[in-house]
């Protein structure tokens, strides 16, 4: 597909970019995303891929928009309280840019769909509020040998990783989610909310690199950063060969639903989870 001139002057300055270019732009266009959460990262991080131009973006969030969403939900705004959160990402993506075309998934993610919605897509950004989908992305990426940015908020903090086929994956660092009664709820924890625009855009940035191949992905690194103090630090993890799913025998071979509240409070200092 041949960029006509609105959409060469449209996205002029990705290509003037070296490593992205009219090429890089085209793969853009023929790209495909899925967005798993409609909330506080699935916000900033559909705006942006919109807007950059990513061909086809599905999302998937099976929940409504309330009023306490939009301190930090930029994707809706107050005339969607009440509306479907995918309908209201869906129909501000297409005004921003037409060339976009949004699959809506108006459910939630579970151990029966998740394999087969993941197989659909180029590039997978996780960003809900609990850890059971986290790991329900991660797993099926393994599974279906795709690559996924995983990332969560709390507070003023921010964590991400990059999961890519035969890198570190999310198990590989963190194992399996907290018991279920070792976690506060997200009412007691808060989250600014611009904190969810730090980390959405740098997830949005991981899906951008990937797609085009340009620079060096978040791969066996955890990138955190603490907006009160704003520093940022990356520590570097590897690929566990016991990885339970990603390692030489795996125990776990077929996608396991765990229970747990939603917006859990990660029980210790790094953990990528938190309020959307
Ligand atoms: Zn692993």
């Amino acid at each position: 597909m041949a960029l006509n001139d609105q959409q060469i002057y449209r996205y002029s300055r990705h290509i003037l970019l070296k490593g992205v270019g009219g090429t890089g732009q085209e793969k853009l266009l023929n790209s495909r995303v899925l967005v798993v959460g409609a909330g506080g990262l699935g916000s900033p991080v559909s705006l942006y891929l919109a807007a950059a131009g990513v061909g086809t973006i599905g999302i998937v969030d099976a929940d409504e928009v309330d009023l306490s969403n939009l301190q930090r939900q930029i994707a809706h705004g107050t005339d969607d309280v009440g509306r479907s959160k995918v309908d209201s990402a869906a129909e501000q993506i297409e005004e921003l840019n037409p060339d976009v075309t949004v699959e809506k998934h108006p459910y939630r993610l579970s151990a029966e769909n998740a394999r087969e919605l993941v197989e659909q897509y180029d590039f997978i950004v996780e960003g809900t509020d609990n850890f059971p989908t986290k790991f329900l992305v991660n797993d099926a990426c393994v599974f279906a040998s795709k690559s996924a940015s995983i990332g969560g908020i709390l507070r003023f903090q921010g964590s991400t990783i990059t999961v890519l086929p035969e890198e570190a994956c999310y198990r590989c660092v963190f194992r399996q989610p907290p018991p279920k009664d070792a976690v506060p709820t997200c009412a007691q924890a808060g989250v600014l909310g611009a904190v969810a625009g730090m980390l959405g855009t740098v997830q949005a940035t991981e899906t951008l690199k990937h797609l085009t191949g340009v620079g060096t992905p978040l791969a066996n690194r955890v990138l955190s950063f603490d907006a009160l103090s704003m520093e940022w630090r990356a520590v570097r993890v590897k690929r566990d060969r016991n990885c339970p799913v990603c390692g030489d025998n795996p125990t776990i071979t077929e996608l396991v639903e765990y229970e747990q509240p939603a917006c859990a409070i990660p029980p210790r200092e790094g953990q990528l989870s938190g309020v959307n």
